[in-house]
Parts: C-alpha cells; structure tokens; sequence
C-alpha cells in the first residue's frame, strides 16, 4: 500500500511526527506495526514502524526517532512537497487483550507510539477497563506529545534539569509500586531493549505471569 505524507512535525531533536494518508482505510489492531520502505526499494530496506494513531482511518500518524541517514526516517523528514512509502500488511501480536481487568502502559521514547494507538482506540470505544501510563525519557527537552497522555500520567524524566519539579528516574523505578497498586494488571511495554528486558525481569521477579507482559522491542 502506498501512503502519502500529509504532515509532518518536529517534535524534539531527534522525533518527529508524520500523518500519512492511504487510498483505502488501513486496517490493523492497536498496537501493530508496518514494514515501511521507500517505493521501489529492496525489501531488505524495509523498517517497523508501529501506527501511532487508531486502526481503520485513511489517515495513519508514525512516530520516527528522526536519523538523517535512515533508509526510512531520513526519507520521510525530506523537504520535497511529495513523499509517499510503501507499507506492508499489519503485522505483530503487541495488541490488546479484551479480558484484561486492569492495564499499565510502559513507554520510552518513540516507544510511546503504540501506546497512542492503544489511548485512541480506547478513547474512540469507550472501553472501560482502567489503565495506568508510564513514559519516560531522558531530559525534559525529550518529552513530547505528553498532551495525548490522561492527566493522571505518569511522566519521569531519568536526567532532568535542575527546574523540573516532576517525576524522577528510569521507568522501572516505579515498576514495584505500580506492581503494589495494580496487582491482577496486564502490562504493555515498549521501547529500547534494555528498558523492556529491566521492566520484564521485575515483572517476573514479582510472579507476574508470562501471559500477562506483552512487550514489543524496539
Ligand atoms: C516492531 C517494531 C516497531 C518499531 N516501531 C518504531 C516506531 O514506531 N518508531 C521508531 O522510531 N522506531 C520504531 N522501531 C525501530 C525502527 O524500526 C529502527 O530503529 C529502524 O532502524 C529505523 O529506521 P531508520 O530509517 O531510522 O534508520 P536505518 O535505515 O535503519 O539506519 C540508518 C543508519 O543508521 C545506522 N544505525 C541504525 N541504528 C543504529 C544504532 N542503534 N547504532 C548505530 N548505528 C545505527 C545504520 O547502520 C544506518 O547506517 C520499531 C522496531 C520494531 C522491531
């Protein structure tokens, strides 16, 4: 499938934003990710990509950590009025169970973009089973799309500035005492690999079942 950029913003240093539109609704499950290349590249240039924005819209948002030299996030920030890529099919199993009870959000970095999938979606169903979202990142000038997040968010910052009167520390501080507070909760986390792996063992350590931790790496 061919999407087309429609809009494009720069969000920190090194994320940006990007709403393409496709001619047909892009079907997929929050969560999900598309193998995006150039049009007519080689497979093997193809990069995963989660939809940061909810299924079956025309228009999808991508969140990319912004590499000027990226095959993909290099191409998709040109300043050329027309840029389209080729998407795959919907693919990945980071996706919503309907019989969890209770859901911690676990995001670093572009990390957050399913997770975004996951609020739309929920917010658009009016799904009722409560959730918690933890983001975090390195400095405050990281932070973005904070405005997306429920007020009741938890945001932390691993090396704020001296001004910043938040939440401090890695995410996985704060894994024990949501653990505490949400003990039948199903847990999604996302982002860098070591973030994902500390999140993970905690979990473990703590007897959370292995059915209960989907976790996508990015
Ligand atoms: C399921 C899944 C979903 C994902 N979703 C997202 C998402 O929504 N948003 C997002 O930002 N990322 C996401 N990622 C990660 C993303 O696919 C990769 O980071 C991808 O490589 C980005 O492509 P690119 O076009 O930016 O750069 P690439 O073309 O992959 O790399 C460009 C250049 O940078 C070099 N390079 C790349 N990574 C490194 C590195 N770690 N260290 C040193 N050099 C490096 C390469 O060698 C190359 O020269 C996802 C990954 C997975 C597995």
């Amino acid at each position: 499938m061919i999407l087309k950029r429609i809009d494009s913003k720069i969000l920190t240093h090194d994320v940006r934003s990007y709403v393409f539109v496709a001619e047909e609704p892009l079907h997929f499950i929050a969560g999900q990710f598309v193998q995006l290349k150039q049009p007519g590249a080689e497979q093997k240039l193809a990069r995963a990509f989660s939809m940061a924005s909810k299924p079956n819209q025309t228009e999808v948002t991508f969140l990319m950590k912004h590499n000027p030299e990226g095959h993909v996030s290099g191409y998709a920030a040109l300043p050329q009025e027309h840029i389209s890529l080729e998407s795959s099919a919907p693919l990945g199993r980071f996706t919503l169970d309907p019989n969890d009870s209770d859901r911690i959000f676990v995001a670093t970095g572009t990390g957050l973009a399913p997770i975004i999938s996951f609020i739309e979606t929920i917010e658009a169903e009016k799904i009722s089973i409560p959730f918690t979202t933890i983001f975090g990142v390195r400095h405050e000038s990281d932070l973005f799309w904070t405005e997306k997040l429920p007020s009741e968010s938890l945001i932390t910052l691993s090396q704020p500035s001296e001004n910043w009167s938040g939440l401090q520390g890695r995410v996985t501080e704060f894994i024990p005492a949501l653990l505490a507070e949400h003990l039948h909760a199903a847990w999604y986390i996302c982002g860098n690999p070591e973030m994902v792996k500390s999140v993970r063992e905690l979990l473990l350590a703590a007897q959370i079942k292995p059915a209960a931790i989907h976790f996508e790496i990015y």
